[in-house]
């Protein structure tokens, strides 16, 4: 249990020293706890035998964590039907029948505990299920890892010089912001403004990181809804774009507001006329449920300012 939390706490936190991104990591703890260390292990690794860490290919990672996980896999299979209990001549080595209850017994690896495992054909399924999990989160990693070396370079190209990381990162996130906004999947979009306001609180751009933060609780309130429907056109089953829930504000948002606001010595009134500038700025591209004034209302009151 301790493993567990300590690994979404010190996952993101480790993959921000990385240089990795925190919140993907600790979508990754959330899937495989504790080893989601393990690439961020490698990594690190690597990054001190090589000198640009992204000459690591994510495909390497995958072979080198695939085989070091094989090597720490512990066996404790026992003679024991998973099905019935009844007592076996030899452990099962592969796919067989139980000769009392004639249910067939499967050999796993179980991805929470890396232990070889005999299992019925129903705890089979749920195994094969949790590692298709890890295996669909690698490769949505490898996809988002070449995105970033392939923005890197193409910036890189149009700077004349070595674009940064912050500088690939952002590339990416403002393109998310299109696609999302574009497809109307404006929970996504909300994420990523999300992600954004993080990285410019992150650079000390207090005042750009703030209003970030001020339009996702804006679209909070607003209640935000993926319906993956082009721009300009209508959600086959009449979902719409949003569904207002002016009371549903995420604590960590109101929270990053309040404390930049301190950095910047705001108060709520000074809040208030960003938030209301926020309608103007985005009229055209979102489609919000609430108009500023009333969406300010809800989420003045959860802001402990002066
Ligand atoms: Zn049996």
């Amino acid at each position: 249990m301790f493993l567990l939390l300590g690994s979404y706490v010190g996952v993101p936190f480790f993959a921000k020293k990385n240089r990795k991104n925190p919140f993907l990591y600790f979508l990754l703890s959330l899937v495989i706890g504790p080893f989601a260390f393990i690439p961020l292990l490698l990594s690190y690794k690597f990054a001190s035998v090589a000198k640009d860490e992204f000459t690591i290919s994510v495909s390497d990672l995958n072979k080198l964590q695939i085989k070091d996980a094989t090597h720490s896999v512990t066996d404790a299979r026992v003679a024991i039907c998973p099905s019935c209990g009844a007592q076996l001549k030899k452990i099962p080595g592969a796919k067989t029948k139980c000769p009392k209850c004639k249910q067939f017994m499967f050999v796993r690896t179980d991805s929470k505990t890396m232990s070889k495992v005999v299992v019925n054909a129903k705890q089979a399924d749920s195994i094969d299920e949790e590692w298709a999990k890890i295996n669909g989160t690698w490769e949505s990693l490898k996809q988002e890892k070449d995105r970033f070396t392939k923005a890197k370079s193409q910036l890189s190209k149009q700077f004349g010089t070595e674009a940064s990381d912050s500088d690939a990162k952002w590339r990416l996130l403002v393109e998310d912001s299109l696609i999302h906004s574009a497809m109307q999947n404006w929970g996504y979009y909300r994420i990523t403004i999300f992600q954004m306001g993080e990285q410019l609180r992150k650079e000390g751009k207090i005042m750009d990181a703030l209003e970030k933060f001020l339009l996702v609780s804006y679209l909070d309130t607003c209640g935000p809804n993926n319906i993956s429907t082009p721009i300009g056109k209508q959600h086959e089953y009449g979902m719409k774009p949003f569904t207002a829930d002016p009371s549903f504000i995420a604590p960590g948002v109101i929270e990053r507001i309040e404390k930049l606001a301190k950095k910047a010595n705001y108060n709520k009134e000074k809040l208030e006329t960003i938030f209301n500038n926020l309608e103007k700025k985005y009229k055209d591209s979102i489609p919000f449920s609430l108009d500023a004034q009333k969406s300010w209302s809800h989420v003045k009151k959860q802001i402990s300012l002066p």
